[in-house]
């Protein structure tokens, strides 16, 4: 059975290998073969079935950094194996899952449930660990994962009642697992394209796209909505100085502080190089400023470790506003750059709006001729 198991989970890996993997954390349906692993198999197994799945994704989908492969066995590994004791104690035998009684099935259910809160919480100690400054709930909560795991888990326990009833079944859910994980990284691979590598925010080209959309929506519902273009003062003098992996720590940190001072639905994007730009909605002239200020005031503030110095640096932003500086996302990306240059002129570390050309009254319309007498 186990090697049953672990034949599927290879086959899954193998499947999908083609269809490459996107570059960070990525996520994978294995627990459909690790779960059943856990529920039906003495403990041990489960503490050791991750490390071959996870040596075959080294060697044949991509070789990432060892640790990280090691610490995602071990986190699987413990996880499952306490999932397993807990459930070898609640159900001695564990060939009554496939007999179709409520209880061993509710407590299977349970023991999956403890193996991805473990897991869940095993690799968010370590994301935090590796980076203090992401919040908690980021690392702890997110939507989409949640939804994949319980996936995971229905999955799991299905494959382990199906695997106790006769080992053959295994090939009836082998095909419609691939398939979701094929599925599941067509979605990661596209979320990769639509985001930067280096900083985790909107590339140039969806920060685009997303930014029409919410200028037309503007347009339409007559709300304002302000655009800011930022860039960092002398960034090169950075990378000349301290050398381009500092210089994208800098842009990380900046990228981190954009993201932890703006709203939620605030379209932020990398421009390109050491150029940021943010869509505000429903903000007007003094809001754009209020906001571009504090960006500017935290990001001055930060403080990013080098060799032997703590790095500062300074941003300039050019602020543009919907239907005073611009009608559509051409027009303000140019009134914006326009301000962007200024403040890099006025000497940088600042925030510049452009200055409107006070529209003349309207004149009251020529009265109309007199009819002859
Ligand atoms: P200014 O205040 O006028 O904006 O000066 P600046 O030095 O920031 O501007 P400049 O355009 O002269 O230099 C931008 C630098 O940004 C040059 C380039 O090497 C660097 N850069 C662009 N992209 C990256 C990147 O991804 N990583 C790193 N480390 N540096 C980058
Ligand atoms: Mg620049
Ligand atoms: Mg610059």
């Amino acid at each position: 059975m186990f090697g049953a198991l672990m034949a599927c989970g290879a086959v899954c890996i193998e499947a999908t290998r083609r269809l490459g993997m996107p570059a960070g954390v990525s996520r994978d349906l294995l627990s459909a073969w690790w779960l059943p692993v856990a529920l039906l198999l003495p403990p041990v197994y489960a503490l050791f079935s991750p490390i071959l799945l996870q040596v075959l994704l080294q060697l044949r989908v991509r070789a990432t950094v060892l640790y990280r492969r090691v610490f995602s066995s071990a986190a699987i590994g413990l996880a499952g194996c306490t999932a397993s004791v807990v459930f070898h104690r609640l159900v001695p035998d564990p060939a009554v899952l496939s007999r179709g009684g409520g209880a061993p099935i509710l407590y299977a259910v349970a023991c999956a449930t403890l193996f991805a809160l473990l897991n869940t919480a095993l690799i968010a100690v370590a994301a935090h660990t590796a980076d203090p400054d992401t919040r908690w709930r980021d690392v702890l909560w997110d939507r989409e994962s949640v939804l994949l795991d319980v996936v995971e888990l229905c999955l799991g326990v299905t494959v382990a009642i199906a695997c106790g009833l006769n080992l053959a079944l295994l090939v009836l859910a082998l095909p419609p697992v691939v398939l979701l994980q094929r599925s599941l990284l067509h979605a990661q691979l596209q979320a990769a394209a639509r985001t930067d590598p280096k900083t985790g925010l909107l590339n140039a080209a969806a920060w685009q796209r997303e930014a029409d959309t919410e200028i037309v929506r503007a347009r339409r519902t007559g709300e304002t909505l302000a655009l800011l273009i930022i860039d960092i003062d002398h960034f090169k003098r950075v990378n000349d100085t301290h050398g381009h992996l500092v210089g994208d720590q800098v842009l990380v940190g900046v990228a981190a502080t954009l993201r932890g001072q703006l709203r939620d639905y605030d379209v932020v994007g990398r421009f390109g190089g050491e150029e940021f730009v943010v869509l505000l909605p429903r903000a007007d002239i003094s809001e754009a400023r209020r906001v571009a200020e504090r960006l500017r005031h935290r990001i001055g503030r930060m403080a990013i470790p080098a060799d032997d110095a703590m790095i500062t640096i300074t941003i300039s932003a050019g602020v543009a506003i919907m239907s005073i500086h611009g009608d559509d996302l051409i027009e303000l990306l140019a009134a914006a750059d326009l301000a962007l240059y200024r403040a890099k002129e006025l000497g940088r570390d600042r925030i510049c709006i452009p200055a409107v050309q006070p529209t003349p009254p309207p004149q009251p319309p020529p009265d109309p001729p007199l009819p002859a007498p």
